[in-house]
């Protein structure tokens, strides 16, 4: 499970920097095209934080918008799914914005 994986690393990368702290939240941004499912991150949050700093935590996910420009018409547009196609019916385009996951803040008690 992909966001398995994932969602041990955004607490392994809290619990390194904040290795003593009590966490009460974390905010996390979610590109639409990185291909990561939300829902199945906040499953995973409860498994991953169990024992750790972060129990008990709040997740808070934000979906950032994801923008992609055309190489071939030159226009910029928003993908509405996760496979990306320009509205000219072009596959060949550069994903300008959409793909990150970052950790957007961490909230300590
Ligand atoms: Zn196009």
């Amino acid at each position: 499970m992909h966001e398995l994986a994932i969602t041990e690393s955004v607490v392994a990368a809290v619990t390194e920097r904040l290795p003593d702290a009590r966490v009460l939240c974390v905010r996390l941004e979610i590109g639409k095209l990185s291909g990561v499912v939300a829902d199945s991150v906040r499953f995973c949050f409860d498994l991953v934080t169990e024992g750790t700093g972060l129990e008990g935590a709040r997740l808070e996910i934000t979906q950032a918008a994801a923008l992609c420009h055309c190489r071939v018409c030159g226009g910029d547009f928003e993908p509405d799914g996760p496979i990306a196609l320009c509205p000219c019916g072009s596959p060949e385009i550069t994903v300008l914005a959409g793909q990150e996951l970052k950790i957007t803040s961490v909230q300590v008690a």
